[in-house]
């Protein structure tokens, strides 16, 4: 990979093109950087909007292939569109869309012609929002050990069950759900995938209050909901991947989830912090003193490691190279930077950059959301025990044979 700091003129010309249609195309009244609780249905709504602008450009799923709705970018320019997005405080996709973000690459590597034509153009045209359902209350960490059933019966299968810790504010048209297909069946040969219209009678969606942040800046999830599922009748022919064939497909889904392609542009709000400890107030800046000058630096590689760590895998899997442990180390690493950099905020700025102040201008609130995201951001997506268990697994000293990673093209 090309670590050139400069772009080249062809990508100068190509970020040059995305400044220029979101200067035109960001729906007026769109704010950036909102904390996800204090996202009305009115700024949801303009970022679903700016989310169907972006996918009739096929921006908004800027990798997958122009065929489902994708823009098929090369890997540069994926990298430039969304820094462009982070740019004006957004992230790609601008809402809440977990289950897009790992059904599409799972769905593409498991999925029949007949799925992808019908799940995938939805997704990155902005269309339809999608949410991810694996967590049930006594399986977490413990995926393979869920207890909701889907039993074929005719033409559909019979869901029933719950999942909690899913989803966000707002709804959503379909569920991207983990479930037993054979309850009699071998562990880890009883499961199945499910795409799951959320309009289907049977369904009811809990929100669990008390939990309410979480996801990246810039697309952040809000609210965390309980979905229960009775007597749900879905499709057969939305079962994607194979019946009891749900493991091997979710070490696809696992691999998306655990950084295998990096988040680009993600925590802008770091640098951000930087750049107004550099700035004067009343003659004085942050950064004049010593101490606070050593704590910004530290935490400056901090962001820098993470940031490269998910610039690495979103290479990788671009271009289908080889991998082995890297999402689950940059998963792992921005888990844990993200206490220590929110640690270190504090002290640098004191509890008063906590506050939503007009003087901290565009970081106003989000230093605050960034400490409690940091600290919740420690168990979706598999925990840091999880993370390490993985590498160990992958690197070879959890298991005699190396655990491969899972298939993402
Ligand atoms: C903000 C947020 C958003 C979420 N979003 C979603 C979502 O959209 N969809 C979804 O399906 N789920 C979601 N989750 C659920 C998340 O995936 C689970 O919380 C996570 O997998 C851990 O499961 P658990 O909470 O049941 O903890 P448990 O699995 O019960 O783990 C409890 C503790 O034991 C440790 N532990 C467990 N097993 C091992 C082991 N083998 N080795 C070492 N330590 C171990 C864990 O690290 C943890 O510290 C979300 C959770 C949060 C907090």
């Amino acid at each position: 990979m090309d670590f050139a700091i400069e772009d080249s003129p062809e990508q100068r010309e190509f970020r040059a093109e995305v400044r220029s249609w979101l200067a035109h195309n960001l729906p007026a009244g769109i704010e950036h950087s909102v904390d996800p609780r204090d996202m009305n249905r009115e700024q949801y709504e303009l970022r679903r909007e700016l989310g169907r602008r972006l996918g009739s450009k096929g921006w908004l799923y800027p990798s997958m292939p122009t065929a489902y709705g994708g823009g098929d970018l090369a890997v540069e320019k994926t990298v430039i569109l969304h820094d462009e997005i982070a740019r004006v405080g957004l992230a790609l996709p601008p809402y809440y869309d977990a289950g897009g973000r790992m059904a599409a690459p799972t769905i593409l590597v498991w999925g029949t012609e007949e799925h992808k034509k019908r799940f995938l153009p939805p997704i990155c045209r902005g269309e339809v929002r999608t949410w991810q359902l694996l967590t049930e209350p006594s399986a977490g960490s413990d995926l393979a050990g869920i207890k909701t059933t889907a039993i074929r019966d005719g033409d559909a299968y019979v869901v029933n069950g719950q999942k909690v810790f899913v989803g966000s504010s707002h709804g959503a048209d379909y569920s991207w759900s983990i479930v037993v297909t054979d309850p009699k069946g071998e562990r880890h040969k009883n499961l199945s995938w499910l795409m799951i219209p959320m309009n289907l009678p049977g369904i009811s969606v809990v929100p669990m209050d008390l939990l309410a942040t979480g996801g990246e800046s810039g697309s952040g999830s809000g609210v965390k909901n309980s979905v229960f599922f009775d007597d749900v009748r879905v499709p057969a022919e939305y079962l994607v991947g194979g019946e009891n064939n749900g493991w091997r497909v979710a070490t696809t889904h696992l691999e998306a989830e655990h950084g295998g392609m990096g988040r680009l542009a993600d925590r802008r709000v770091i640098y951000e912090f930087i750049e107004l400890c550099r700035q004067r107030h009343d003659g004085a800046a942050i950064a004049d003193d010593p101490a606070a000058r050593a704590e910004l630096v530290e935490l400056y590689i901090e962001a820098e490691i993470t940031r490269l760590f998910a610039l690495r895998n979103h290479w990788l899997s671009h271009t289908s190279q080889p991998r082995s442990y890297e999402g689950a180390q940059y998963s792992l690493r921005r888990k844990l930077s993200g206490l220590d950099i929110s640690e270190k905020m504090l002290r640098i700025a004191g509890p008063r950059v906590l506050t939503k102040d007009e003087r901290w201008g565009p970081l106003k609130g989000m230093v605050e959301y960034f400490q409690r995201d940091a600290i919740t951001s420690l168990h979706p997506g598999a925990t840091t025990d999880i993370q390490r268990v993985i590498i160990s697994r992958r690197i070879g000293v959890g298991r005699a044979e190396r655990e491969k990673a899972g298939a993402l093209r």
